[in-house]
């Protein structure tokens, strides 16, 4: 059985991560994983059980029980919490602040990167997140770290709310929420989100979508047959 084909892609969040890493699996036919999706459906566990995504003696009680599941269809990736399909209620900003915070525990960050990994053995597949270039697969054939300004970076993220209906956030509010979370995952202890030397910078800041897709696929062509 020949390896498959990995794609790591990093970032901040908002920096356009999984638009890009969508279309690049649209166009080479493969799978695209969201990995934020599986700590935010650890986040959303801990809620449920009525545990705080900051305590991680009880988080590592209740690991075990936290059945996290990948599955994919027509639709694309789909994430099941203990069997429920819970993959249209994650994308709050709620849940992405207690993503943040409850992955900052190495016994969390253990557990899920070792189903991505198993994603990733199993499947050809482009995977973005905090950690892929460094710690999940730090032996993918094409690397990327994706970055725009904050600034932007808010500016999109609350057009992508607006357009879901949602009007309680302010500009300010995904600003502050966006510079929050770059903190938060960029100094936490255990694998923090960094650029590997390997890893090809992707700024996102003045480019259209479909031009940062370009520059990956590129890369990809370029590299692919040296
Ligand atoms: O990408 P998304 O916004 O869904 O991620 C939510 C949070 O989950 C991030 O802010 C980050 O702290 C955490 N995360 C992580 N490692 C990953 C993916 C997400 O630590 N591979």
């Amino acid at each position: 059985m020949g390896e498959h084909l990995n794609i790591a892609i990093d970032g901040p969040s908002g920096a356009g991560k999984s638009t890009l890493a969508k279309s690049v699996a649209r166009e080479l036919h493969i799978r695209y994983l969201d990995t934020g999706s599986m700590y935010r459906a650890m986040a959303l566990y801990a809620m449920r059980r009525g545990v705080s995504v900051s305590d991680e003696a009880a988080l590592e009680k209740i690991l075990g029980d936290a059945d996290i599941q990948v599955r994919f269809d027509e639709r694309g990736q789909r994430v099941l919490l203990c069997g429920e399909d819970v993959t249209d209620s994650l994308r709050t900003q709620e849940l992405g602040m207690g993503a943040s915070t409850v992955s900052k525990h190495p016994c969390v960050r253990e557990k899920l990167a070792e189903l991505q990994r198993e994603v990733g053995r199993n499947y050809d597949v482009v995977m973005d997140g905090r950690d892929i270039t460094t710690n999940v697969l730090p032996n993918a054939k094409y690397k990327f770290f994706v970055i725009a300004t904050p600034e932007v970076r808010a500016e999109r993220r609350l057009a992508e709310l607006r357009l879901r209906g949602n009007t309680a956030e302010t500009y300010d509010s995904v600003l502050a929420d966006i510079k929050a979370r770059d903190l938060q995952d960029s100094t936490r202890a255990y694998m923090p989100l960094r650029r590997t030397e390997d890893s090809v910078l992707i700024d996102t800041t003045e480019l259209e979508p479909e031009e940062s897709l370009q520059k990956v696929l590129n890369v990809i062509s370029e590299k692919g047959s040296r």
